[in-house]
């Protein structure tokens, strides 16, 4: 899709491209709902098969839906979790359907094209992702081949369920090979959808495999639809990948990082655990005017941080979150602008925190 499209749904229309933040089970991590909606944050992607765990079904029905157990203002997408079979601990997957096993309950739950379609039409999330089959970087070709096939009719059942109100995405995937990746596009395209994503990808492999497969894929999907790179995020792979025309976007990395210490602002990410900030009496980010840098000093939250003051994630992460609002809109206005920022964000160590769970 263009840039600066806009995705319409059924809680009004999102200017693209657009950052959705995580929230796996409705609500934003150390966040409450009542400060997301004055964030005016206007989309999040939430777990289907997640919520049906907890709080389950029945819950989300009796409030409506999830706006109404959450009190959400904006939009909701929803996965399938499909992605969680990288975690093969946890789940099986044969040509029906995936069963995923919680880890903390140990329930297990069988999601099938039909299964998926029924949560997400209860949850009435306002865009849901179809079931896919999505095989961990260095799967045989074979293996590949075998999901091309398997969410090619797992996507024939979920499309062919409309649910009104809500918008249904298809997934493409096909590893890492361009004959497998264009044959999964064709196939997917013929279905009846109303925007695609883009799957398999950063799940291990090199960038510039990633590049390569988003360069071709891309230009593999009419204009006319909105493409979903999901659980990508940060802001270099946002400003390369929305130029190739990715126009939705999700990840934990403004919260995980906040929980981390880490800080996202226009001169790169701070890291707020660091000693040098214990005698700086600015703010988090000059010039910014969320709560957090309105109120408390580098110093303070140092402090906190260090006292494991619960206040503390919460502080960083609305902090973050503003970050990814203004750094969207600075990619949908300001290309120049929000492309020297994002440079910045190079040097970042993630390795620390790429090892906590996503979520
Ligand atoms: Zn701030």
């Amino acid at each position: 899709m263009q840039l600066n499209a806009e995705l319409n749904l059924s809680r009004g229309s999102i200017e693209l491209p657009v950052f959705l933040p995580v929230a796996t089970r409705g609500f934003v991590k150390a966040v409450p709902m009542q400060k997301i909606n004055k964030m005016e944050i206007k989309a999040l992607i939430s777990n289907s098969v997640h919520l049906t765990i907890s709080p389950g079904m029945e819950i989300i029905e009796r409030t409506g839906g999830i706006n109404g157990y959450t009190g959400f203002n904006g939009s909701y997408f929803t996965d399938s979790g499909g992605f969680q079979i990288l975690r093969e601990e946890l789940v099986k997957v044969d040509n029906e359907g995936i069963i995923f096993k919680d880890r903390k309950s140990g329930k297990a739950v069988k999601v099938t094209p039909k299964v998926s379609s029924e949560i997400q039409a209860k949850i009435k999330s306002d865009v849901a992702m179809m079931l896919d089959d999505c095989p961990p970087y260095g799967a045989e070709e074979k293996r590949f081949t075998i999901s091309v096939r398997r969410t090619y009719e797992w996507g024939k059942t979920f499309s062919m369920l409309k649910q009104t109100g809500q918008k249904r995405f298809g997934i493409i995937q096909g590893g890492f090979e361009y004959e497998l990746r264009k044959k999964s596009a064709e196939l997917m395209i013929s279905l009846e959808f109303d925007g695609f994503a883009i799957g398999g990808l950063k799940i291990g492999e090199p960038k510039e495999l990633t590049d390569l497969v988003l360069t071709k894929t891309v230009p593999l999907i009419p204009r006319e639809y909105p493409i979903y790179l999901m659980g990508v995020g940060d802001p270099i792979s946002i400003v390369e990948y929305s130029e190739l025309g990715v126009g939705i976007f999700d990840s934990t990395y403004p919260t995980r990082n906040a929980r981390h210490g880490f800080a996202l602002t226009n001169d790169g990410p701070v890291n707020l655990k660091n000693a040098k900030h214990s005698s700086d009496f600015g703010p988090i980010e000059r010039g910014c005017s969320c709560e957090t840098c309105t109120y408390y000093s580098r110093t303070k939250l140092r402090e906190l941080y260090k006292n494991e003051d619960p206040s503390f994630q919460y502080l960083v992460t609305v902090h973050n979150l503003d970050f990814m609002q203004r750094f969207m809109e600075m990619v949908r206005n300001n290309r120049e602008e929000a492309r020297a920022i994002a440079k910045r964000f190079s040097k970042i160590n993630y390795s620390e925190v790429d090892k906590e769970e996503a979520g």
